[in-house]
């Protein structure tokens, strides 16, 4: 079935392929309208003080929590991640919430800045209308990360969720809407059509999160009119697995971040590079713990992996691994076939840079593993890639930490995933992004930065 027939938007379930509801898509010719509505109503909000508007949004954590069933049983139903991931994504949103509104008065609050001559003050405007573009794999916390920065920096957002993810997302800004002034946040459906549209139309910035090319096509239209972008794109994570690394949670790792959400994450592991020594060993411990996860449909007990969202990101994934085995990869595990959008787990052997699958994202639960001879291939062969996401490294500390600042990707865990502690951004090198989110400098590229200074009295 297609997703959009005529003017309608068709939600899919990708475990069953049942409809799970229908939204009206809106027409690109109204967008313009939408973003009259979003520039009249946006000085009523920036006239707010940083606090006003954080009470006015702390009792949306409350209530994102209260719905979180609700909520992340939709999006399990629309995306297809096992249910206990759908409500964590919708809880999470909610119970962070007071905290990362107080981490946003923090960065926005203006900041002196003295010389011997000069008193300065750096003050953060509202922008005006921004676009929040978002994609489908994690379809509540990627509109609340785009919506809620932009909203405390005083501006009005037009969110326009994927297409293939459309009912979470409205349901996500129906319930926001109810703590906001009319038309501060407005929802728009649809495909590229509608997301070109709005990247063409009079907003001031544009907050997308999705994959590489659409970041660059995003990019050459808005350079044009100078418009501001935040472009978090997709990556092609290394792990790399030092011959001195504790190997059951190397393993544990690399099962977990190469099959979560069936590999469709933007910081999955896609490659791993490990050393001589212990290649064989983890090679086979990987394959034990893949062939104990559990794969099905998210609302099923006990689903740890559920299927693709569409024939679409299957086909792609079934593309890369047939070359890769053309050009001589082994299939070292694989899962059963489910048959429909779910794909088997596989743990691939012997593979290398000239494949697809090492070269371009995967998006799928696929485990490539190549072996390196010491610390040095493990550098050059991990950062041969437009891509620089995240990365990571197990091994001794000492050692880990020399690779690390050697690596070229933007975040960098060792001995764990890439994540920060609270209060880093989230931030992608080379085409993995453009600008950043969260942490002090990641709320403040959402406004303006403008410099006052007066003399010394
Ligand atoms: P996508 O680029 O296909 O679509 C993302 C959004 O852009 C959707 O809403 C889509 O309708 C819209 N869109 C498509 N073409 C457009 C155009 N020409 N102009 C404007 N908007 C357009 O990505 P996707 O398949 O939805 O998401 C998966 C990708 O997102 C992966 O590459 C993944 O790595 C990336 N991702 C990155 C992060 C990060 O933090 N860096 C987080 C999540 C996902």
């Amino acid at each position: 079935m297609n997703r959009i027939e005529h003017d309608t938007l068709i939600s899919l379930n990708p475990a069953t392929g049942e409809e799970v509801g229908r939204l009206p898509i809106t027409a690109p010719e109204k967008i313009p309208a939408v973003v009259a509505t979003a520039r009249a109503a946006q000085p009523g909000w920036a006239q707010l003080s940083l606090e006003q508007r954080a009470d006015q949004l702390r009792p949306f954590g409350k209530a994102l929590v209260q719905a979180a069933d609700e909520l992340g049983t939709l999006l399990t139903r629309e995306m297809g991640k096992p249910l206990a991931e759908g409500i964590g994504e919708a809880k999470h949103c909610g119970s962070s919430l007071d905290k990362t509104l107080d981490e946003m008065i923090e960065a926005l609050t203006p900041e002196p800045i003295d010389d011997e001559n000069v008193c300065s003050t750096l003050v953060f405007d509202p922008l005006g209308v921004c676009a929040g573009i978002t994609p489908w794999n994690f379809p509540l916390s990627m509109p609340h990360w785009t919506v809620i920065p932009a909203l405390m920096a005083g501006n009005s957002v037009i969110l326009k969720p994927s297409e293939k993810t459309p009912l979470v997302a409205q349901a996500y800004a129906d319930l926001l809407m109810k703590h906001l002034p009319e038309g501060v946040l407005q929802v728009i459906h649809g495909d590229g059509t509608q997301g070109q549209a709005l990247v063409a139309a009079d907003v001031d910035l544009i907050a997308f999160t999705g994959s590489r090319a659409t970041g660059a096509h995003i990019l050459e239209r808005a350079g044009g009119g100078l418009k501001r972008v935040i472009l978090e794109l997709g990556g092609k994570d290394p792990l790399i697995v030092l011959d001195d690394a504790d190997l059951a949670a190397a393993v544990k790792f690399a099962a977990a971040n190469s099959f979560r959400n069936a590999g469709q994450v933007c910081v999955s592991t896609e490659r791993i590079y490990v050393q001589e020594p212990v290649l064989d060993q983890f090679q086979k411990l990987l394959c034990e713990a893949a062939s104990q996860m559990q794969v099905g449909d998210g609302c099923d007990d006990g689903t740890e992996v559920g299927p693709m969202i569409d024939g679409g990101q299957k086909a792609h994934v079934e593309k890369q691994l047939a070359a890769a085995v053309t050009d001589g990869a082994q299939i070292a595990y694989q899962s059963d076939d489910l048959g429909g959008n779910y794909h088997p787990l596989t743990v691939l052997d012997g593979c290398h840079e000239k494949m697809d699958i090492i070269r371009e994202e995967t998006f799928g639960p696929i485990a490539c593993l190549m072996q390196v001879a010491d610390d040095a291939e493990a550098v050059t062969r991990a950062n041969n890639t437009p891509y620089g996401l995240g990365a990571s490294i197990f091994g001794s500390s000492e050692r880990a930490h020399d690779i690390a600042r050697q690596l070229t990707a933007g975040m960098v865990g060792i001995n764990k995933g890439c994540g920060g502690a609270s209060g880093t951004p989230w931030v992608g090198a080379k085409q993995s992004g453009y600008g950043y989110h969260s942490g002090r400098d990641g709320h403040r590229q959402f406004a303006q930065l403008r410099v006052i200074s007066e003399m010394r009295g």
